[in-house]
């Protein structure tokens, strides 16, 4: 766990004054901390009934894809609206200032699909959430969620947590 935390580099006031960035870049380009976090994710989920995998742009998509490799299941990403070609399901929420939505391709995932959401951090939960909703939508079921990084204070983990679904992650930082 400490050699995926030192491999996460920290950017003071990005992108506003006040916000400690955790750079997941600089873990992503370490193939000894990433192989650390594709088998902590592996070892936590190989035997949950996952059928797939879905992963939150951007930063989801790297370490969600691997993820879904090495359990060999199917990878599905959750884009920022405008982005998928095919027909598709929306989510709104609220940022700190204003609102942005999300979206999936209406038939990447069935009714019967147990999914695993995975992005590098969990801050205030709103990200991951809309996603649930989304997943909701096309009533299949989200057996849990993965982060790289959690940032306790902002108390998202547990606000996921307190709606009975599975959070897992991997280490933490203090602050925003
Ligand atoms: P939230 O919806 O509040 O849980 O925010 C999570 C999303 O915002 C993730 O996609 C993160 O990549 C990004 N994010 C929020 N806070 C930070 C931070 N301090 N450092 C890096 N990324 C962050």
């Amino acid at each position: 766990m400490d050699k995926i935390k030192k491999a996460i580099r920290t950017i003071p006031d990005f992108p506003i004054k006040g916000i400690m960035f955790r750079d997941v870049t600089t873990l992503y380009s370490n193939p000894e901390a990433m192989k650390h976090v594709i088998n902590l994710t592996y070892n936590y989920w190989k035997d949950k009934g996952l059928t797939c995998i879905a992963g939150i742009e951007a930063r989801g998509f790297i370490s969600g894809s691997i993820i879904a490799n090495n359990l060999s299941l199917p990878f599905i990403p959750i884009r920022k609206k405008g982005k998928l070609p095919y027909y598709t399901i929306s989510q709104n929420y609220e940022l700190e200032y204003g609102t942005a939505t999300i979206e999936i391709h209406a038939d990447a995932i069935n009714k019967n699909d147990n999914v695993l959401i995975v992005d590098d951090l969990i801050a205030t939960g709103g990200t991951a959430l809309a996603c649930i909703k989304l997943i909701d939508k096309l009533n299949a079921k989200v057996s849990g969620c993965t982060f790289i990084v959690d940032l306790p204070q902002l108390e998202g983990k547990k606000r996921i947590e307190e709606i009975g679904i599975e959070v897992q992650t991997l280490c933490s930082f203090e602050g925003h």
